[in-house]
């Protein structure tokens, strides 16, 4: 049996209970691109709008307190969540938005007129690393930081079997890095990087680390400490929680050290006409009324997921990776993209279909009510690296049980029948 109650959970998520393609039981395998979201997390939200609902950190009414107070307890859980302290945790809208933060809050360093926020700016002659399995989100801030400042960007490279190519980490990584930027968990290949000797590094040359968590921070127990990184960053969407909601953490010292983004209101400390200066971090970084209805949500997210423990949802999920793999590699014709093992792995399993176009096979899964992601999964250089044009993706979650994953491989399977690729045939 799977570590979670499948049945239990699946009676959680409203959304579950609909049907597809006339009257099919929804197979959801895409929670990688976004998450469903259960009851509570739905509930949340509306309790807001419907009893609580104001600016927060504005006005002096009760409902403007009640907002700021709830507001500000989903900081402190999610800062609980992942091993920080409150004032780390600034709200961004997603992912990308937290990436882009930094990567402006870099290159405005240069010329900030504060001496102390031009501590870590980034300027010709320095570089940025990336690693060659980066999503977009995490690496086109990066090569238009580069274009900005006349930085230069160097990256990792990967092994055949789906992993980072550390061989030339002490050159890529070097005296002139300022910051290496690079995913714990692969959104398309699915591996769990090894990010000890990446930071250790970093560390040795004077670097910053930051971490893209998207695909981590949902599916495994993430600590700041153990990580050891200066910023993770992590989308509420793809972890049950709300659209418009993703975190920034950053270690307090550097944070302060940062100037914002975004500028505004709720983000200054003083404002005159001749200029204005800014509130420590998180407010720094927060400019504007935020998301607090999603922010609310976020934080029901978090108690979910604390409820089922991220241990059980981490060993939930490699049970199904191994499974799947088992499954999806016994089929002739069919490859794995990524690791072919359960090591160091996460629950995405990308894979090709001899003689069928990826779209054509999300095509026949559509249709019987599976739903999975085709593409190059906002990754494409590494499509491009493995040689394919696309991959169709599998994701898994806490409601995702081997009656998902059988769906999955009698759906390739009868792809293979519908494009007369039958299995003898593929491997002939
Ligand atoms: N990084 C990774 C690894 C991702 O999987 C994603 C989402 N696909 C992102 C970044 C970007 O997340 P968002 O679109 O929520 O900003």
């Amino acid at each position: 049996p799977l570590p979670l109650d499948v049945e239990a959970i699946r009676a959680d998520f409203p959304i579950l209970s609909r049907t597809v393609r006339d009257g099919k039981r929804l197979v959801y395998l895409d929670s990688g691109a976004t998450s469903q979201k259960p009851r509570s997390v739905l509930d949340a939200e509306r309790d807001f709008y419907e009893n609580h609902n104001a600016a927060p950190h504005r006005g002096a009414h009760q409902l403007a307190e009640e907002a700021t107070g709830l507001y500000e307890a989903a900081r402190a859980k999610i800062a609980e969540f992942i091993g920080a302290a409150v004032e780390e945790v600034v709200f961004t809208r997603n992912t990308t938005d937290a990436v882009n933060t930094v990567a402006y809050a870099l290159s405005n360093a240069a010329t900030a007129k504060e001496p102390s926020f031009r501590r870590y700016a980034v300027g010709q002659g320095d570089e940025i690393v990336v690693t060659e399995m980066e999503h977009h989100a995490n690496l086109v801030p990066w090569q238009q930081l580069c274009e900005r400042t006349g930085a230069t960007l160097r990256w990792l490279g990967l092994t055949d079997d789906g992993r980072l190519d550390l061989s030339d980490l002490a050159t890529v990584v070097n005296e002139r890095t300022k910051l290496v930027a690079v995913t714990q968990q692969s959104n398309i290949l699915g591996t769990i990087n090894p990010l000890e000797p990446i930071v250790a590094r970093a560390r040795e040359v004077g670097a910053l680390v930051l971490v893209d968590g998207a695909q981590s921070v949902p599916h495994q127990p993430v600590d700041v400490t153990a990580l050891g990184a200066d910023f993770l960053v992590f989308s509420g969407h793809k972890m049950l929680g709300p659209t418009g909601v993703g975190v920034l953490w950053g270690r307090y010292e550097v944070l302060d050290a940062l100037p914002p983004f975004l500028t505004g209101g709720s983000m200054i400390e003083v404002v005159r006409m001749e200029g204005s200066t800014f509130m420590p971090p998180p407010q720094r970084f927060e400019a504007g009324v935020p998301m607090t209805a999603q922010v609310v949500g976020l934080g029901a997210a978090v108690d979910y997921l604390q409820a089922l423990g991220m241990d059980t949802v981490l060993a939930h999920e490699e049970a199904l990776t191994a499974y799947a793999l088992e499954q999806l590699q016994a089929i002739p014709g069919v490859t794995v993209i990524g690791p072919p093992d359960t090591v160091a792995r996460g629950g995405a399993v990308s894979f090709t279909v001899e003689g069928i176009h990826p779209h054509d096979v999300g095509q026949v899964l559509d249709d019987l009510g599976i739903a999975v992601r085709v593409g190059h999964h906002c990754a494409w250089p590494v499509v491009r690296r493995y040689g394919v044009p696309a991959t169709t993706r599998a994701t898994f979650y806490v409601h995702t049980g081997y009656d998902d994953v059988d769906a999955l491989v009698e759906g390739v399977r009868a792809a293979q029948r519908f494009f007369g690729v039958t299995p003898e045939e593929a491997t002939a």
